[in-house]
């Protein structure tokens, strides 16, 4: 220990056992030891006494479109990863799709790797896509270190990432089994979709019913189905229908090998409060209603949904017209997760403890990022400083990411991130960025 470069101390340190007092000890940017508080602080190392402030492991965000190279006035890795170490996250894995190229080939993530190399301020993976015609093109994929494939069941929102139907969701899925790879899906039913009435328009309630939780239910069921028959891994994105939890915890009962993530938006906000018109709360599936939303937070509490990550996908603000059918769909959300949960789980009873359990630790997991989402001996040392107990009131002039559209202007906030370290480097405070230290993660071999 007389090694450690890096001393952090709190009197609440968030480690798998609990919170508790604590000294962290880092070396060459790994923990190296979670020590008594009052633990001798081996010489020559530097101390950071963070008080009473929380030191939480970094959050790990496996769902992220960064949209880079291609549709970069979108967003890009810079602002990107900026606004994910305002937010305490130190890892996010960038989805497949709104970038031009897709992350669908070899060369495709090659050139992702190219362009994110040298603007990532956090450490950055990469998903690749399952489309009707890369079967081919998975393992090699996954040779060269995607963490998975993404795939989605209805028309994604963009010409150049079609959708699985059944057939071709089989075929991918069993390709994937045949190296026990991991399928994540974007599960709605197109043919539920089509015949929801879709009136377009402005008001909210219209485009709640155009996109039905039976749309939901019914092409997870058919994925659960899949699955079973395959033995294969799959996770189900951004789960905003409760009505699917009894069809997960069933499949789960009879060994299907499935998890589950939900996203800040379906747990912080509710179709009841979206104003017409206002389509930077349109994301797909739906902010569903406030009775919806107490099932999905019953299930974070009993661990039927496994995580939640941001599904950050923004767009140019030109692009969020008042029109929710035509109004790009997706959330800005990066830099506020862990804040929104927060606010949302204290009120509901949770402790810190879970919303680290939630978006750090069962993210690393399901990445298989051993080196993540823990405060403990041999893991990478991230960390956010956390305030829990301080409020603010979210200013879209103070967000990180391009284009500052936010479904959470003007809400008042509990939890402020102090600082955010990367590998032992503090890489934001106060507003100040360091230059990027992030480094490009691939899939453990
Ligand atoms: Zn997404």
């Amino acid at each position: 220990m007389s090694d450690a470069e890096l001393v952090l101390r709190s009197t609440r340190v968030i480690t798998p056992e609990g919170t508790r007092a604590a000294t962290v000890t880092v070396s060459a940017g790994r923990i190296t030891a979670v020590l008594p508080y009052r633990a001798e602080v081996p010489a020559g190392a530097r101390l950071e006494d963070v008080g009473d402030h929380v030191l939480l492991p970094g959050l790990v965000d496996t769902h992220v479109h960064v949209n880079d190279p291609g549709r970069t006035e979108w967003e890009g890795f810079w602002t990107a990863t900026r606004a994910a170490a305002a937010g305490g996250i130190t890892t996010l894995i960038d989805m497949p799709l709104n970038s031009l190229p897709p992350t669908t080939t070899v060369d495709h993530l090659r050139t992702k790797q190219r362009v994110a190399r040298d603007k990532a301020h956090v450490d950055v993976g990469f998903w690749g896509g399952a489309l009707p015609d890369n079967a081919t093109d998975l393992r090699l994929l996954h040779e060269a270190g995607v963490f998975g494939f993404k795939a989605f069941l209805s028309p994604s929102g963009v010409d150049e990432f079609p959708h699985l139907d059944q057939g071709q969701l089989a075929r991918s899925l069993a390709e994937i089994a045949g190296f026990d790879g991991l399928l994540i899906v974007h599960a709605e039913d197109p043919d539920h979709l089509a015949s929801a009435p879709q009136h377009g328009g402005p008001k909210y309630a219209d485009f709640l019913a155009s996109r039905p939780h039976d749309a939901e239910d019914t092409a997870i069921a058919h994925l659960l189905a899949q699955a079973k028959r395959l033995h294969a891994r799959v996770h189900v994105l951004h789960l905003s229908s409760g009505d699917a939890l009894p069809l997960i915890r069933a499949a789960r009962a009879e060994g299907v090998r499935v998890t589950v993530e939900t996203c800040p938006h379906y747990l912080t906000l509710t179709a009841e409060e979206v104003p017409d018109g206002a389509s930077e709360f349109k994301c797909c599936p739906p902010i569903r209603e406030a009775a919806n939303q107490d099932l999905l937070w019953a299930a974070l509490a009993d661990g039927t949904i496994d995580c939640v990550v941001t599904d950050h996908s923004p767009s140019t603000v030109d692009l969020k017209t008042e029109d929710f059918a035509t109004a790009w769909g997706g959330i800005s959300g990066l830099q506020l997760s862990l804040p929104a949960v927060w606010t949302e789980a204290r009120r509901r009873g949770h402790g810190l403890e879970d919303v680290v359990r939630w978006m750090s630790t069962r993210t690393a997991a399901l990445a298989g990022l051993g080196q993540k989402g823990a405060i403990e001996v041999g893991r990478d040392a991230d960390f956010a400083v956390f305030a829990p107990d301080e409020t603010f009131a979210v200013d879209p002039a103070r967000l990180q990411h391009r284009n500052r559209v936010t479904a959470y202007a003007g809400k008042t906030l509990y939890g402020v991130v102090k600082s955010t370290w990367l590998r032992g480097e503090r890489i934001v405070a106060g507003g100040e960025f360091t230059a990027p230290s992030g480094i490009l993660l691939t899939r453990p071999q």
